[in-house]
C-alpha cells in the first residue's frame, strides 16, 4: 500500500468557460493545479490524464437519450435550467472526461492505496438529467464500473459535500453492493432530499466541532452495519467552509483538514483503498476556492506520508 508518490488525475479540459459573474467558479481546476505547484504539495503526487468515456461506458449510470443530449448539445430548456451550466463543446469534452478521471483514480488507488482526482464529485447528476452544475455522476459511474470490472465487491461512497448527494442516492437506490452515505447541511440544496443508505443532516451555521462529531458517528455507524467496503469513494468537497458562497455551514480550513484526515486515517488503518474527488466549492474569489480545494491533497500528503 505504500508509495512515495500518489496519483493525481487531471485533464486540461476541466475548466468550464462561463459568462462573467456566473455562480460557478469555472477556472478553479487549473487554479488548483497551479496552487498545488506553488505550495510544493504537487511533489507528493504523480500526474495522470484520463481518456474520455464512450457513450456505452456512461450508459451504466445514465439514460441513453440524456447522454446523447449532452453529446449533441440538444438539452431541453428545462434540463438546461436544472443543470445551471450553458452547453459548449468544452463542457461536453470535460463532461465525458471527468467520470473516467474518478474511475482512473479508483483503479490507481487499488495499487497505491490512495489516488486523488482534481475534479469529480458531481453528485447532483441523475439517471436522465443533470442538475446543480453536475452533468454526469462520476461517483455512481465509478462505483458501478469497479463492481462490473470485478475490481471491488462493496463500494462505499462517502459524500461530505454541503449539499446532499441526491443524484447518487437515486441512481444507486437498488444497488445493494454500493453504500451511499451523505453528510450535508439540512437547509442547503436540494430542498427535497433523496434517500441515501445513510443520511446525516447538519443544521445551518454548525461549525467544526459539531461536524466532526457527526463524521465520527457516521464512520462508527458504517462499521456497525457490517457493510465492510473494499473500496471507498470520498467526495472531499469544500463548500462546508464558512466563506463558501453557497454552503450554509461554518467550517474553517483547519476543520476541513481535520475532517479529511479523520476519513483518510480511518480507512488507511483498515487498508481499504480510497479515491478522492474535490466536489463543490463556490465563491467569486476563485483563487481562494482553489486554495480550499488543496486541503484534501495536503491531508493525503500528511496521512499517507506518515
Ligand atoms: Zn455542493
Amino acid at each position: 500500500m505504500k508509495s512515495s508518490k500518489y496519483p493525481i488525475i487531471y485533464h486540461p479540459s476541466y475548466d468550464i468557460p462561463l459568462p462573467e459573474r456566473h455562480r460557478f467558479p469555472g477556472t478553479k481546476y487549473s487554479l488548483l493545479l497551479r496552487h498545488l505547484e506553488d505550495i510544493g504539495v504537487i511533489q507528493n503526487f504523480l500526474k495522470y490524464t484520463p481518456k474520455p468515456c464512450t457513450t456505452e461506458n456512461l450508459s451504466i449510470a445514465h439514460e441513453a437519450s440524456y447522454i446523447e443530449a449532452i453529446q449533441t448539445g440538444n438539452l431541453s430548456r428545462e434540463n438546461q435550467v436544472r443543470l445551471g451550466l450553458p452547453w459548449s463543446e468544452t463542457l461536453r469534452e470535460r463532461s465525458f472526461t471527468a467520470p473516467n478521471g474518478t474511475l482512473l483514480a479508483a483503479q490507481l488507488a487499488l495499487k497505491t492505496g490512495i489516488a486523488c482526482h482534481a475534479a469529480g464529485g458531481t453528485h447532483h447528476a441523475h439517471w436522465d438529467f443533470g442538475a446543480g452544475f453536475c452533468v454526469f455522476n462520476d461517483l455512481a459511474y465509478t462505483a458501478r464500473a469497479l463492481i462490473r470490472m470485478g475490481l471491488a465487491r462493496r463500494v462505499l461512497i462517502l459524500d461530505c459535500d454541503v449539499h446532499q448527494g441526491d443524484g447518487t442516492a437515486n441512481i444507486l437506490s437498488n444497488d445493494t453492493n454500493i453504500l451511499t452515505c451523505s453528510i450535508h447541511c439540512a437547509e442547503n440544496y436540494p430542498i427535497k432530499k433523496a434517500v441515501s443508505d445513510l443520511d446525516f443532516a447538519i443544521s445551518r451555521g454548525s461549525g467544526d466541532g459539531d461536524y466532526l462529531t457527526v463524521l465520527r458517528r457516521c464512520l462508527s455507524q458504517i462499521d456497525r452495519i457490517n457493510f465492510s467496503p473494499d473500496f471507498v469513494l470520498y467526495d472531499a468537497a469544500i463548500d462546508v467552509h464558512g466563506n463558501d458562497k453557497l454552503g450554509l455551514l461554518e467550517m474553517t480550513s483547519e476543520g476541513i483538514f481535520e475532517r479529511d484526515k479523520v476519513v483518510l486515517s480511518h480507512f488507511k488503518k483498515k487498508q481499504v483503498p480510497i479515491a478522492t474527488t474535490i466536489g463543490g466549492g463556490y465563491g467569486e474569489a476563485q483563487q481562494e476556492v482553489a486554495q480550499r480545494h488543496s486541503i484534501i491533497f495536503r491531508a493525503v500528503a500528511s496521512v499517507f506520508a506518515s
